[in-house]
């Protein structure tokens, strides 16, 4: 997509450099920073990959100095400008309905961070923390995405922002706290109901991309890795491809086929409302 030179949010808290950065230990205590988690975060499910396995944590977190400096700086600026995209696209639909968009914040952090949602860390992929209304990234999950989910491209990258941000958006229009009610209400239902919440939120990245082609800021193949990267967070493809079999009980997400198709909902009509993967 054109992001060069375009215009960047200044919602961005840059934490990189500042961090909690992991010592290079593959496996120390990777597990113990997931478990500090508390509450509700929401992220890219990469439980598929790791498997519970410390040491599949560890090899996706160690990817995170594989960024040269130069893709370093691009993926910065590259974050900025999609985090303003989405700020334009949901200040209109807001304003249509009479209401402010309160932008959220997005954390740019390096391997560990805090967050009102427990510890971030960068093995978890990004994240929305509604505690605090920040979305966080490393921006190492570029790399992580390319080699490890075979999802590249700065299209592939902008779609993870702007799933993040939908599920900020939810979190604004009272969805995510009446969902995670829910949740703790009826536990049977509680991975259903998350897998509502992330198509939801893959219509939502569609609506950003609905925009942005409208804008004609997308070129020739962006669409196709976009389309790429949502097949490739998939529960069923994520769980084949670490354990060889899928268990659809546990599915937090939604499938490929699912998640693919929840984007295209949105980038066809750029319409929150035809988002509603509840009323299905
Ligand atoms: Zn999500």
């Amino acid at each position: 997509m054109r992001w060069q030179g375009r215009e960047q949010s200044s919602n961005v808290e840059d934490r990189r450099g500042t961090g909690m950065r992991m010592g290079g230990g593959k496996k120390t205590g990777v597990l113990g920073f997931i478990v500090l988690l508390v509450g509700a975060y929401y992220g890219v499910d990469l439980s598929g990959l790791v498997g519970g396995d410390a040491s599949g944590l560890g090899g996706m977190s160690s990817s995170s100095s594989s960024l040269s400096s130069q893709e370093e700086q691009n993926l910065n600026e590259l974050s900025r400008v999609v985090l303003k995209d989405t700020e334009t696209t949901w200040q209109s639909y807001f304003a249509r309905n009479g209401q402010n968009y309160p932008a959220p914040t997005m954390v740019l952090y390096a391997g560990a961070t805090k967050t009102a949602c427990g510890t971030g860390q960068s093995a978890m992929g990004p994240f929305y923390c509604p505690n605090d209304r920040k979305v966080y990234l490393d921006l190492s999950f570029y790399a992580d995405m390319k080699n490890q989910l075979g999802a590249a491209g700065d299209t592939a990258f902008a779609y993870v922002i702007a799933h993040e941000v939908g599920h900020h958006v939810q979190n604004m229009l009272g969805i995510l706290p009446k969902i995670n009610r829910a949740q703790q209400q009826n536990p049977a239902q509680a991975n259903q109901l998350s897998v509502k919440l992330e198509l939801q939120a893959d219509c939502f990245a569609g609506v950003w991309g609905y925009h942005t082609a409208q804008r004609g800021l997308l070129e020739t193949g962006d669409l196709e890795e976009a389309f790429a990267a949502a097949e490739a967070v998939g529960d069923d493809r994520l769980q084949k491809r670490s354990q060889g079999y899928v268990v659809p009980d546990s599915f937090t997400h939604g499938t490929s086929a699912q998640r693919l198709a929840w984007f295209q909902r949105g980038l066809k009509t750029g319409d929150p409302a035809q988002c509603n993967s509840f009323a299905q």
